[in-house]
């Protein structure tokens, strides 16, 4: 039976739409990544990064995802995905920008677990 071509599909679907409250998010992490390594600014999302991720050529881990999650604010989970990172300079090498990334991702790894901890603190103050 040949399939409807109106019901067929074909592989592609509409993207959830995304909002982000500013007022909700915490933009502390990113300026001061920026503040530390000012060619985080350079960014422009490129994936160049990721495309020739070590980590990423063998778990799900991607490192431009995670750049835009920080600067969105958006940290769950962040800490956790950085750990697949192998800090082999990859990233560095080919970004067309001059980001530094593995900079980037020390500092990410330093500040998030700093921000773990307050939130782990927090949480057991609140349960006491
Ligand atoms: S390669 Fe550089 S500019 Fe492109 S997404 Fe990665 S860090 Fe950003
Ligand atoms: S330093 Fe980390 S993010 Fe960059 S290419 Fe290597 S494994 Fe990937």
């Amino acid at each position: 039976m040949i399939e409807n071509i109106m019901t067929k599909n074909w592989g592609y679907q509409i993207s959830q739409t995304r909002k982000i409250n500013l007022d909700e998010v915490d933009l502390t992490i990113a300026q001061k990544i920026l503040d530390m390594e000012p060619t985080f600014r350079l960014c422009i999302s490129c994936g160049g990064c990721t495309a020739t991720c070590t980590a990423g050529s063998f778990t799900d881990f991607n490192i431009r995802r995670v750049n835009l999650m920080i600067r969105r604010g958006q940290l769950d989970g962040l800490y956790e995905q950085l750990n697949h990172c192998m800090l082999c300079g990859k990233c560095h090498l080919v970004c067309p920008h001059g980001v530094n990334t593995r900079k980037v991702i020390l500092l990410m790894k330093q500040l998030l677990s700093e921000y773990e901890s307050h939130r782990q603190i927090n949480k057991e103050e609140k349960n006491v």
